[in-house]
């Protein structure tokens, strides 16, 4: 393809504002591949970035590109670019650890000292960096479209969270939330057979959520959430409960709903410098374990690749609604016309 001299960039200008700009196409540094993204999607974490107008680890420097679901297709390579080639489909993982830490020698990628985060999903053209072709970079199997193969990177961060607190077939595990996580965590919960319990505040994306396999799903400003688990526990509790929201008291709330041995895992990451009440007689005498979850490794990028490539996970409702560069603005502001888990760019 012919390369153009500039393109269309989502750039970040502050607290909601978001602008379409016209911006160079970037020049390639060594080791660095040129792709032109296909499709992206949205996140909480960019509405969220969106909202404040930053983020402390991800975005240093305004106007910043933003977005960082994305695929796209190779279509320039600097020197000494290796095992990648012009026409590749690829996923673009957003973090790459730096391989040489403390964290790094432990296989602990995601906590690695010195990761590296990148932008610039909703772009037409994006240079990819070294460090992220050499470690982070995923080509995409021939049969799975762009448009399914954006989701790897929610994906991985549930299939990695889900490493954490081992499913048995059977087990009932609660997810509190009702986002585009909470789905995702449904589809991957309901792979290993588990019997899912989800509450969320909003019925619509409870109704996306029942579609998509769920067992249970309860508004939870509608039902005493504690008794509704005891309920359908025959009063022991959920063997898991995960927390999909981020605030504290939901955090505390994930604490109560599980049984004796129950594992809580603490997903949504809360405001910095929060805390939470926690009952020691549950952690001592009900001997139940509570995790925390932060982000993935490269590994379980591919994991969710080929997931994604057997037509494991739905993801029709969560692309369902396509929009442009354009539509960003209005996304973030939550004023797009119809409601969606998720919304899919085209840049
Ligand atoms: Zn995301
Ligand atoms: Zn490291």
């Amino acid at each position: 393809m012919t390369i153009p001299k500039t393109q269309k960039a989502a750039m970040l200008f502050g607290p909601n504002d978001v602008r379409v700009q016209e911006v160079p196409v970037p020049s390639l540094q060594q080791g660095e591949v040129l792709v032109r993204i296909m499709s992206a999607t949205t996140c909480g974490t960019d509405l969220k970035t969106f909202k404040r107008g930053g983020h402390p680890q991800i975005i240093k420097s305004l106007p910043s590109p933003l977005g960082h679901e994305m695929t796209g297709i190779i279509v320039r390579l600097a020197e000494g670019v290796q095992g990648f080639g012009v026409d590749d489909r690829v996923v673009i993982a957003n973090s790459a650890p730096c391989l040489q830490c403390f964290y790094c020698e432990k296989e602990q990628f995601n906590l690695c000292e010195d990761i590296h985060f990148i932008n610039g999903a909703y772009s037409q053209f994006l240079a990819v960096p070294e460090r992220f072709v050499r470690t982070n970079l995923h080509k995409i199997p021939e049969a799975l479209a762009y448009e399914k193969a954006v989701l790897t990177e929610p994906l991985a961060c549930v299939l990695f969270a889900c490493q954490k607190i081992p499913v048995e077939p059977g087990e009932t595990v609660v997810v509190i939330g009702d986002g585009p996580m909470s789905f995702l965590f449904n589809q991957v919960l309901q792979m290993q057979k588990a019997r899912t319990i989800v509450f969320g505040l909003d019925t619509q994306r409870l109704e996306w959520i029942k579609q998509s396999g769920a067992d249970h799903v309860f508004d939870s400003s509608q039902v005493d959430v504690v008794k509704t688990v005891q309920g359908l526990t025959e009063g022991h509790g959920a063997a898991v409960a995960i927390e999909a929201v981020g605030l504290p008291q939901t955090w505390e709330q994930a604490v109560q709903l599980v049984c004796k041995g129950g594992r809580v895992l603490c997903y949504g990451g809360c405001a910095k410098g929060t805390e939470m009440k926690l009952d020691t007689y549950r952690l001592h005498y009900d001997e139940i374990s509570i995790l925390g979850t932060f982000h993935y490794t490269p590994s379980v990028m591919d994991e969710a690749i080929r997931l994604l490539a057997e037509g494991r996970v739905n993801t029709a409702i969560l692309t369902a609604e396509q929009r442009t560069l354009n539509d960003l603005q209005n996304i973030f502001l939550g004023k797009d016309p119809k409601p969606a888990l998720k919304y899919l760019i085209r840049p």
